[in-house]
């Protein structure tokens, strides 16, 4: 109440105004227990207190053709019975659980769809299923990055941000260039994990390709490939080593390599190609002796 309005009121008054502010409180109470359904000051309320959790997501109303209670979807406005005497609430929970417009269902939606398989050489397209699943989007845009060589500022350019944006719903967060930093990290740490363990386990012979060079910032580098063919006959490469070394001299290379070959647990070679830098032929002495050791 305002104070312009006290001017002028003695003090019986006053205790008067006392009085009305706690029947207003008392009302005020009286109404939210109600449970929103509305009620009139001073009366008692009706019926029981909806106690259900479901009613976070129907709003209640009498039917005026059969003057029932029914109970309407906040998000579809799908009508369900709600008598309380004769419809428990288990109809409105399994529509909660499947309504289509309910926004926290929408990320649980499975759909169907086209899904592409890399089969040997071949791409075979199959019918699979699809929900939204953010670290599996996460993990696929690392791997588009990967895959496309792209560089990992693409993440926070304004262009991919905006695609986001659209394609994506609201509550996807972009990855920033060190979270995919990381991400690029554990995938090659999951690969390296994988082929240490197919090499174990197949025991297989490879040939390797070895070279050696330096950068435009005097860095020494050395890099070591292996090529080798898988059970159906595909042949496959991969880098072993790529890491920066002290010298070119050949006993230090070849314990260099000897040491990534013992690392990856590789026993059997059948080759090594290199170039004819003089520093190699220590490299392949030094590879001889600990293969035929
Ligand atoms: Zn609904």
């Amino acid at each position: 109440m305002e104070i312009d309005h006290l001017d002028g009121i003695n003090q019986a008054d006053m205790s008067n105004v006392a009085n009305i502010d706690v029947t207003i409180a008392n009302n005020a109470i009286e109404l939210l227990n109600n449970d929103g359904e509305g009620g009139n000051f001073g009366k008692k309320r009706k019926g029981v207190q909806k106690r259900s959790k479901v009613w976070l997501h129907f709003i209640a109303f009498d039917d005026p053709v059969t003057s029932q209670q029914k109970a309407r979807c906040n998000y579809c406005g799908k009508v369900l019975c709600a008598e309380p005497r004769r419809n428990g609430t288990s109809t409105m929970n399994g529509h909660i659980e499947c309504c289509l417009k309910n926004p926290s269902n929408l990320k649980n939606n499975t759909l169907l769809k086209y899904v592409s398989k890399i089969d040997g050489s071949k791409t075979v397209i199959d019918l699979g299923t699809w929900k939204f699943d953010e670290g599996a989007v996460k993990r696929a845009l690392a791997e588009m990055l990967i895959i496309d060589e792209d560089s990992f500022s693409l993440v926070e350019k304004l262009g991919f941000k905006r695609f986001c944006e659209v394609a994506l719903p609201p509550t996807f967060k972009i990855p920033s260039r060190r979270t995919i930093t990381r991400q690029y990290y554990d995938i090659y740490v999951e690969h390296r994990i994988a082929l240490k363990n197919y090499f174990k386990e197949s025991n297989l012979r490879v040939s390797l390709t070895n070279d050696t060079w330096t950068s435009l910032q005097r860095i020494t580098y050395m890099s070591l490939t292996a090529h080798f063919i898988d059970a159906k006959w595909k042949l496959h490469k991969k880098i072993l080593c790529f890491c920066p070394v002290d010298s070119h001299k050949g006993d230090e290379l070849g314990d260099l390599l000897v040491r990534c070959l013992k690392d990856w647990g590789l026993k059997k070679i059948y080759a090594l190609t290199a170039d004819n830098a003089s520093a190699n032929d220590g490299l392949v002495r030094v590879l001889k002796d600990a293969v035929n050791k």
